[in-house]
């Protein structure tokens, strides 16, 4: 079996449309334009073409952005004022603020500043309650991408044998309880599980969150299983020429794309739709803090 490959890329695309097109009717019958604070403290170079590319993907959705760039050595307590500003300032719907924070800011206090409503990114405790209890808060972009290119792929997820590898805040344990309540049979693992192994072969999806180089074998999966794989993993690439290195995920992708159904590459799967939900959910909050149906 040769696995058919998520395109992370052209879905993203996809959902980008969908949201422009919100945008454009949200203007047209309510006149209302969502708005996306984002704020990043100092200068970390993979966090700056993030935040980069979120500034570039809002304007192109016809929202509005709001980027604020702020000092490495800011203090908590302002980073915190400037959050509450924005918590009340009505033409933002939408805040974000770049992780990780500089190590001398507490990351809980700053994200728990956050209104819920404006949390975009779904990691405000009250968010992550409400996913884990009734739902209707927020979903943390990563794992909504996720669970929609699954969703575009399998269609009805009931009944699924899913297993999350990994169990963050950020990524497993959000994607766990979306894939229970689309009515998956969920197993968590993470570092201190026996035989994961035995748990990939059993799975008809595995969604792979962990931070390690193709720790998960192509020789594990399930003939037919999904795929998709959260992990971005920088590597030496000897071959491209010295010193250089190329990007790979947490599953051996060659090996089990010869034995998956489906499966997402690294880079050009998860990665793409994170930002692309970042920008569904400030429509969703948008929608929400002006009582819309759209
Ligand atoms: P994390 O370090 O917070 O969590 C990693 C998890 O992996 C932990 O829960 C741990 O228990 C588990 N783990 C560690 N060793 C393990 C092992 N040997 N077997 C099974 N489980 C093990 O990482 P995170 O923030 O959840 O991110 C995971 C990966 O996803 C990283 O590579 C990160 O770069 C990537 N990521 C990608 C996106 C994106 O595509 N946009 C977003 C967020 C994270």
């Amino acid at each position: 079996m040769t696995a058919r490959i998520i395109d992370g890329k052209a879905f993203a695309q996809t959902v980008r449309e969908g949201v422009a097109r919100d945008v454009a009717a949200l203007a047209a019958t309510h006149s209302v334009k969502p708005g996306l604070a984002v704020i990043i403290v100092g200068y970390d170079p993979a966090s700056q073409v993030y935040v980069r590319n979120k500034v570039k993907q809002t304007a192109e959705v016809g929202m509005n952005g709001f980027h604020f760039e702020l000092p490495e050595d800011t203090a908590e307590a302002d980073l915190i004022s400037k959050v509450k500003e924005l918590n009340g300032d009505p033409a933002v719907n939408g805040i974000l603020v770049q992780l990780p924070l500089p190590k001398h800011i507490n990351e809980a206090a700053v994200v728990g500043a956050i209104a819920p409503a404006k949390d975009v990114d779904g990691l405000h405790v009250v968010n992550t309650g409400l996913l884990a209890s009734s739902g209707g808060g927020m979903v943390p972009c990563t794992p909504l991408g996720c669970i929609l290119m699954l969703k575009d792929t399998l269609g009805d997820l009931t009944g699924k044998k899913a297993l999350v590898i990994g169990r963050s805040i950020l990524v497993g344990k959000p994607v766990a309880q979306l894939l229970l309540s689309e009515n998956c049979t969920v197993t968590i693992a993470h570092s201190r599980t026996k035989n994961l192994a035995g748990e990939v072969a059993a799975a008809d999806i595995v969604v792979a969150a962990v931070g390690i180089p193709e720790m998960v074998k192509g020789d594990w999966v399930k003939p037919g299983a999904t795929v998709i794989d959260v992990g971005i993993n920088r590597v030496p690439a000897p071959e491209r020429g010295e010193g250089k290195t190329r990007l790979v995920g947490d599953v051996e992708f060659a090996a089990a794309s010869k034995r998956a159904g489906a499966i997402t590459p690294v880079p050009g799967g998860v990665g793409p739709m994170t930002i692309a939900c970042l920008l569904k959910n400030t429509v969703t909050a948008t929608c929400k803090q002006h009582n819309i149906d759209l």
